[in-house]
């Protein structure tokens, strides 16, 4: 039996779920998978998130607003996240952070709403849950200037390379890795694995979202980190078992599971 893995960021309440979600947490069960984090994006999905992991005693919630929401998030929207944020079952604040791919909010209204969770995260001792994509340079001077070592966080979805992850883990925070890393065209991430000292690495599916690589096109699901996890250990070289009762612990410190 091994400690189990975690997937550090799925978002099981998402409608992609709706109609299966008691079978897709038993696949993950089934798959070795005793550990679950569910993501809020807005209000409304955070308020699902925090349901959900009232209900299931294996899976945990996070609250925050997401970049391509960060338009809408006036004062109000803030505040109840904050609010909900007090929640016993909430373990960060997320996922938050800088998109410039899609660019679906306006940068202002991205920085704006990023820096005022980062300061909600450390007023009630939470760690972070960041998106970054292309958007690195901004990002890690935000979580720098908002002091996101107080609380430490999760850079989620690694994207970038060497270098970035290197100032990722100069601030305190934890790389997490998901499906692209078992992609033909990965790109820095096999480097990036290879990389991350064995105490600072997690792993994800952000789930509906990002399946490994058996199963692009499909619908991605929480049983499937094991085969982002496989992949990990490969580039590793390490023993499978091993490297996720690590990386299991190093989510659970974070998320003080
Ligand atoms: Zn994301
Ligand atoms: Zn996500």
């Amino acid at each position: 039996m091994t400690a189990g893995l975690f997937d550090t960021h799925a978002h099981l309440h998402f409608p992609d779920f709706a109609d299966d979600l008691p079978d897709v947490l038993a696949r993950a069960r089934g798959a070795g998978v005793t550990r679950m984090v569910t993501i809020g994006t807005d209000v409304e999905t955070s308020r699902a998130a925090i349901a959900i992991a009232e209900r299931e005693p294996d899976v945990w919630a996070t609250v925050g607003v997401h970049p391509h929401d960060a338009a809408n998030a006036d004062d109000a929207v803030l505040d109840e996240i904050e609010r909900l944020a007090a929640s016993p079952r909430v373990v960060g604040i997320g996922e938050i952070g800088l998109d410039y791919f899609r660019n679906l909010s306006p940068r202002e209204d991205q920085a704006r709403v990023f820096s005022r969770l980062l300061a909600v995260a450390r007023r009630i001792g939470k760690p972070a849950v960041i998106h970054s994509r292309d958007a690195h340079e901004d990002t890690l001077a935000l979580l720098d200037s908002e002091r996101v070592r107080d609380v430490g966080g999760i850079m989620h979805c690694f994207s970038g390379d060497r270098e970035i992850a290197r100032r990722c883990l100069d601030l305190g925070l934890l790389i997490s890795l998901a499906g692209p890393v078992t992609y033909p065209n990965a790109r820095a991430l096999p480097d990036v694995a290879r990389f991350v000292p064995g105490d600072r690495l997690v792993v994800e599916t952000d789930c509906p979202f990002l399946p490994p690589q058996p199963y692009r096109g499909k619908r991605n699901e929480p049983a499937y980190v094991t085969i982002t996890a496989a992949r990990v250990a490969d580039l590793r070289g390490e023993p499978f078992e091993s490297l996720t009762a690590r990386m299991s612990e190093n989510a659970t410190t974070l998320f003080r599971i």
